[in-house]
């Protein structure tokens, strides 16, 4: 099985009133295709920083991450911006949704920005909308959804360009107890069925049991308890 993400000796540090603070220290990770992982952690302890460099949204001070076998470091931003739109899917705590965008013009947005043709991209905007159960919400503004109907969209647009790795920061935050297991099942079903990496950071107990693997962030670290 190969690992479409790998994490290699991750540091990061930041200054904080002319102080150095290590947030991250020599981070190891590796997520093999159809894997799930969870990451959990309190508060302050990295677990975004460690997900945005994971992501390529933010630079380590050193080490490197590989996506599909292929190194991150060293690109210039045009290269990175390219990587995060057809290698990465995010979802963050809220949905992020464009406001003045239909539904199905969210997903589409991105897989223009890609270069798929828009009758293709259509077309895999309403496929992805169908899985997340929103074939009927094509056409909504995201004010008019409910919380977790957002959340499918952001997967949903997540995937339009096929990720190799799919990233997800506190995903159910805002949700309540069943419709952010809900969230999750669809993450763990897409990371599956679709052979992708997944790392989903959380604090809800809940939805460990959809995942393959529990990890702490403790001192920089991850590491399995
Ligand atoms: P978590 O997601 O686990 O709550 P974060 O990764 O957001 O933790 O933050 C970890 C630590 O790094 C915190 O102490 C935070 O203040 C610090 N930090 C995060 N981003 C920056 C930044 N851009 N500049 C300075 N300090 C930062
Ligand atoms: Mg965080």
């Amino acid at each position: 099985m190969r690992n479409r993400l790998e994490i290699q000796e991750i540091t990061r540090t930041f200054e904080d009133g002319g102080i150095e603070r290590k947030i991250l220290d020599k981070l190891n990770l590796e997520v093999a295709e159809g894997e799930l992982v969870a990451v959990m952690g309190p508060s302050g302890s990295g677990k975004s920083t460690f997900l945005s460099i994971a992501g390529a949204l933010l630079e380590p001070t050193s080490g490197d991450v590989l996506l599909d076998g292929g190194s991150i470091i060293g690109k210039n931003k045009q290269e990175l911006s390219e990587l995060r739109l057809r290698k990465i899917g995010f979802i963050f705590q809220s949905a992020n949704l464009i406001p003045y965008l239909k539904v199905e013009e969210q997903l589409v947005l991105v897989a223009k920005l890609a270069g798929m043709n828009k009758t293709e991209a259509a077309k895999r905007a309403k496929e992805l909308l169908d899985k997340m159960g929103l074939s009927h919400r094509l056409t909504a503004y995201p004010q008019k959804l409910s919380g977790g109907e957002r959340q499918r969209v952001a997967i949903a647009r997540a995937l339009m360009n096929d990720p190799a790795v799919l990233f997800a920061d506190e995903p159910t935050a805002s949700l309540d107890a069943s419709r952010g297991f809900d969230v999750v099942s669809m993450i763990a079903k897409q990371v599956k069925h679709q052979q992708k990496s997944g790392v989903i950071v959380t604090h809800d107990d809940r939805v460990l049991s959809l995942c393959d693997r529990v990890l702490f962030l403790e001192g920089g670290k991850l590491v399995q308890k």
